[in-house]
């Protein structure tokens, strides 16, 4: 018989494990501290149990793992980790130190079908959808590594403290998995949701939906033109979710108090680019609580697109500005390693 992965279980599925081993229910909560918490590879490293409870479970169970393939430092502190999943595909997760914060941009798919024109993830297309454990595991094994690090080299310990979806695939498009990944993020793992972002192309039915069925994590939205003919061209699934229906999707969004949605606004020299655009901007995103990441587009080979210059990045932002829109221009990180936005694509190509 094939033995079941504990941490591909939510906890109804692991309280009902815990119940057909025969085991009393306070070994569910065991079970999920000793993975999410202490990050334990195997069965076997679960010391709080006997050596007989742990061999009896062996037996039945595993828990799987992501095989780290390869680490990458950027000379800007970013690191890129390669991760090769249980049937070989492969994915990749990115940790972005700042100031007071350790940013990890996780996948939520091997590839992307949604195949933007800007975006290298987009050029491999999808190879499969991630599932929940593989979805958490990015932040187990990345945060495994960094203690394992801390108890030998003994700084203070770093501990990832945010976490966006902007790493391969469209989060949306995996639904379930994402929303089941959210949970365990903040009920096993104990993330706060207001330090989880989830970036979206622009699902519009999935975006009330997540509204309603996940925790209420932070929205980013990748924008990214101001008018349809444009966005067309630049993202496919615009012919599906046009701009009205997505920022009508935005304004119906039960945002809680003090938040706000962040739409990105990936900046190509001469697509987007133009002061028309920026004035469409603020029209466009009237009434709507929220703020812009202006992302100087991160070139790739092969790519037909150009990064503007800062000037006129400033400029763009500075026009914003002046509309009351809350701009930020953000420094791409990583982009050594191919380790900023966009610039994704694991073994693929
Ligand atoms: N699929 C989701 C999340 C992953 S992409 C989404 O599209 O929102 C994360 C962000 O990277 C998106 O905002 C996207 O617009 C941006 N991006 C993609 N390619 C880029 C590139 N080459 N340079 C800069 N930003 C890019
Ligand atoms: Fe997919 Fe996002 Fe890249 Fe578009 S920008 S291809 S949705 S990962």
């Amino acid at each position: 018989m094939a033995k079941t992965n504990l941490k591909d279980m939510s906890k109804g599925e692991l309280e009902s494990f815990v119940h057909k081993s025969s085991l009393p229910p306070y070994r569910t909560g065991q079970l999920i501290h000793w993975i999410y918490e202490k990050y334990v590879r195997s069965i076997d490293e679960i010391t709080e149990f006997s050596k007989d409870l742990r061999k009896r479970l062996s037996e039945k169970a595993y828990i799987s793992n992501l095989e780290l393939l390869k680490r990458q430092s950027s000379k800007d502190g970013t690191e890129k980790y390669l991760f090769r999943l249980e049937d070989g595909e492969t994915i990749e997760s990115v940790l972005i130190p700042d100031a007071d914060r350790l940013t990890l941009c996780i996948s939520s798919q091997a590839g992307c079908a949604m195949g933007c024109k800007f975006c290298l993830t987009g050029e491999i297309g999808l190879k499969r959808n991630l599932k929940v454990y593989e979805i958490v595991d990015q932040i187990i094994s990345v945060t495994r590594v960094l203690s394992l690090e801390s108890i030998v080299m003994s700084p203070r310990e770093k501990r990832v403290t945010n976490i966006v979806f902007m790493g391969m695939g469209e989060p949306l498009e995996n639904f379930d998995e994402v929303v089941e990944s959210l949970w365990r993020m903040v009920e096993f793992m104990g993330i706060s949701k207001r330090r989880i972002t989830l970036s979206t192309a622009g699902i519009v039915p999935k975006i009330l939906e997540l509204a309603g069925r996940s925790p209420h994590v932070n929205l980013a939205i990748s924008l990214n033109a101001t008018a349809d003919e444009v966005r067309n061209k630049l993202m496919p699934l615009n012919k599906k979710y046009p701009i009205k229906s997505l920022l009508d999707a935005c304004r119906r969004f039960p945002l809680k108090p003090r938040r706000k949605i962040t739409f990105e606004y990936v900046v190509l020299d001469g697509i987007n680019d133009t002061m028309d655009d920026a004035g469409r901007l603020i029209r466009l995103l009237k009434g709507i609580r929220c703020k812009v990441n202006l992302i100087p587009f991160n070139p790739y080979e092969g790519s037909k697109f150009k990064r503007p210059s800062d000037e006129k990045v400033l400029k763009f932002q500075n026009i914003l500005l002046a509309g009351n829109i809350t701009a930020l221009i953000r420094k791409s990180k990583g982009e050594d390693i191919l380790a900023a936005c966009g610039q994704m694509k694991a073994e693929y190509i």
